[in-house]
């Protein structure tokens, strides 16, 4: 706690904030900060969930060395404020020990929500508040999306999840659990069953592939499929993971976590151009995992990866690419081979349902405030942009929340003047 205050005192309460004009989702920084030095936390805490029902989350998984501590102005000349150590206190305590309430006038709207990863979520409790009656169905067996079954626990505990659902279930919302929509319960099924609108927030599930031979190979694997329940994974002494994003870096420490005695990360270009924060390859380098940099695979065997090295070239629009060196082929000797390299959304929708557009990767085409192409039906998060973050996934989730109740608004008053007229 003291280290809080501490913090807390640091901050200059700027007027026109950098931090929170840094924060994707306008979290306001300074006024959390003067309440908690008046000791006011729970309305401070009430003030973050309403702007951010993630906030807890966010506290803990965002890029805080690109949003507000990399922007407060402390840090220009020594370190800055780590509101984020704040921001966890509070909305952890908030979420514990709050208790919400249906409101008092529900409504007869039913809204279906397709997913319970950080956008889900954020809409189920936006329009739960709202007084709709909110089903969440989700094809796995807990709440939370990549937050329960990529982010390992060593990162974000998971019962802040478990807290989440209890919260939600006071408001009324239902969860169906292990129930994959696209298929046999169809968009239309949906509709048939009285649903006003349905939000899509699937996320981005298939992994993306090197294309390069010996994917299929028994010691080959995704992250994505790895992270999911790696328990049962018995990858050997020595491992490999290709990719340097966060997916990279947390199978890399995963499966140090898990008793692997060698673990490498290989990638074809240097430090600076990784995708990861500096705070999880600081995290991951002191965790033992070692890098082969400026290294890209071109075969995937039984008993390691044959590559090639590279160097590194600026193009004239500026970004950064990779030419192989000739006769610089190379072998790494390892047991595992884990591949992460991003991830592209799956079709369980868009191939059983009619009229969906979707763009070349397959993520779901929407409008400035989420709109699919087919009426009534509203998407965002992941499955919309691409792989992103938490904190993106919620704020995008606050504009669709609003735009789904917009939607029932005026079906709702065209119903009435319907009604009316008749
Ligand atoms: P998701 O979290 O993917 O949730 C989608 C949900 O929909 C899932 O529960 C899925 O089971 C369900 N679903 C899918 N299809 C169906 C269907 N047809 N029927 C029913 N349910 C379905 N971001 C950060 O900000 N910080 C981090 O540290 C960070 N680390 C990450 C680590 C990993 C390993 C990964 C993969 C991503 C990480 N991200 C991180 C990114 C972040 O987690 C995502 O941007 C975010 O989870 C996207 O939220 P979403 O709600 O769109 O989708």
């Amino acid at each position: 706690m003291n280290q809080l205050i501490t913090e807390a005192n640091k901050c200059l309460l700027c007027k026109n904030p950098r931090c929170k004009k840094n924060c994707p989702v306008g979290t306001p920084i300074p006024e959390i900060i003067q309440l908690f030095k008046e000791n006011q936390i729970e309305k401070a805490g009430e003030i973050l969930f309403n702007n951010n029902p993630l906030s807890a989350i966010c506290a803990v998984v965002c890029a805080h060395e690109n949003q507000c501590s990399g922007n407060c102005v402390k840090g220009i000349k020594g370190d800055p404020v780590e509101f984020y150590e704040i921001e966890k206190y509070i909305s952890t305590n908030y979420l514990r020990n709050v208790s919400f309430k249906k409101p008092s006038t529900m409504l007869e709207d039913r809204i279906a929500i397709v997913g319970s990863g950080p956008a889900g979520i954020t809409i189920a409790f936006i329009l739960a508040f709202k007084g709709y009656k909110v089903t969440i169905f989700e094809s796995k067996d807990k709440i939370g999306g990549v937050l329960r079954y990529g982010i390992p626990e060593f990162r974000l505990p998971k019962d802040i999840l478990d807290t989440l659902y209890l919260r939600l279930l006071e408001l009324g919302v239902k969860v169906r659990f292990n129930t994959l929509i696209g298929p046999v319960i169809t968009i239309d099924k949906l509709f048939s069953d009285g649903y006003q609108a349905i939000f899509l927030g699937t996320g981005v599930w298939n992994a993306k592939t090197l294309n390069i031979k010996g994917e299929t190979l028994g010691n080959v694997h995704f992250a994505i499929d790895y992270l999911k329940k790696p328990d049962p994974y018995l990858l050997g002494n020595k491992v490999c993971i290709i990719g340097a994003g966060n997916v990279a870096m947390d199978a890399a420490r995963t499966a140090k976590a898990h008793g692997v005695q060698d673990v490498c990360i290989m990638y074809r270009k240097g430090f600076e151009d990784m995708s990861a924060t500096k705070a999880e390859i600081k995290e991951t380098l002191e965790d033992g995992v070692h890098f082969e940099l400026f290294k890209s695979p071109l075969e995937l065997f039984e008993n390691g990866v044959k590559f090639i090295e590279t160097n590194r070239i600026v193009d004239e629009n500026g970004k950064v690419r990779t030419v192989p060196k000739e006769g610089t082929e190379g072998f790494f000797a390892c047991d595992s081979i884990i591949i992460a390299v991003g991830q592209t959304p799956r079709n369980n929708i868009v191939a059983n349902n009619k009229g969906f557009e979707t763009d070349p990767k397959g993520l779901l085409v929407v409008d400035d405030i989420g709109h699919t192409s087919v009426d009534g039906v509203f998407a965002s998060g992941d499955v919309v942009t691409g792989s992103r973050t938490v904190v993106e996934a919620a704020n995008f989730a606050k504009i669709v929340a609003e735009s789904i109740d917009h939607y029932c608004k005026s079906r709702r008053s065209t119903k009435q003047e319907n009604k009316t007229v008749s």
